[in-house]
């Protein structure tokens, strides 16, 4: 499947828990800001909280939708949801349920056809498990989407991005990735972590896909403007 219609960015990240929710909604904010009108899609979800949950309002779907001024209908934009922290196909086994590896995909339709730009954020990194056939880089090929890959502007950042990237490289036909975003996951703290004054200037120098934004810990927007809807822009949308 190639449903592609219109432009879009998919949101991955070096592991799981280094912000790509916060980051993508930051994505959407601006976006929305400048007029566009968004749509935002996770194709699955797992350890996620339920209405009533004293942290529900954190929750990715409830963050994404919000971020992106409230679209279309919140039950759209995580069709497949399951409460474990595991692995979604794991974490749905503990429920006695699968994956629908078909809902993964035509999830997106319903943002395809009610946006001009959609949001997808994956599930932990593109080597993560997504179904018990596929992984987080099976749909990221199969929607097309260039990768936008956040990293933790932590020790260990230079390693985990080049994995990623290596990976996004020789992934069935190669997935092309418009750049990094370096995220401050974690309040800084310079005398326990020197590296966080040059882990950007590493990526820049190691890695071919350019460093677009950095954000700061908590920051509500990017250090520089980032035309976002040009990234997201491919060859096959013009
Ligand atoms: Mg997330």
């Amino acid at each position: 499947m190639n449903a592609k219609r219109l432009p879009g960015l998919m949101i991955t990240g070096t592991n799981t828990e280094i912000g790509k929710t916060y980051v993508a909604a930051r994505i959407a904010e601006s976006m929305v800001a400048a007029g566009h009108r968004v749509g935002v899609y996770k194709p699955v979800a797992s350890g996620v909280t339920v209405p009533g949950d004293p942290n529900h309002a954190l929750s990715d779907p409830l963050v994404l939708w919000n971020a992106a001024g409230q679209p279309g209908e919140l039950e759209r934009v995580c069709p497949q949801q399951f409460r474990a922290p595991l692995a979604p196909h794991l974490a749905a086994a503990a429920e006695g349920r699968s994956v629908d590896a078909r809902l993964l995909r035509e999830g997106l339709q319903y943002w395809q056809e009610t946006s001009e730009f959609v949001i997808v954020e994956g599930v932990g990194g593109l080597m993560s498990p997504i179904s018990d056939e596929d992984y987080v880089a099976d749909l990221a090929a199969e929607f097309g989407y260039p990768l936008i890959v956040v990293a933790p502007n932590a020790l260990g950042v230079i390693n985990q991005t080049l994995q990623t990237l290596i990976t996004a490289a020789t992934f069935r036909d190669g997935l092309d990735v418009a750049g990094i975003v370096l995220n401050q996951a974690a309040p800084p703290d310079p005398s326990d972590d020197a590296s966080l004054s040059s882990n950007r200037r590493e990526l820049e120098q190691r890695c071919v896909p350019p460093v677009v934004a950095e954000l700061p810990w908590s920051a509500d927007r990017f250090v520089e403007e980032v035309d976002w809807f040009r990234l997201g822009t491919t060859a096959a949308d013009e």
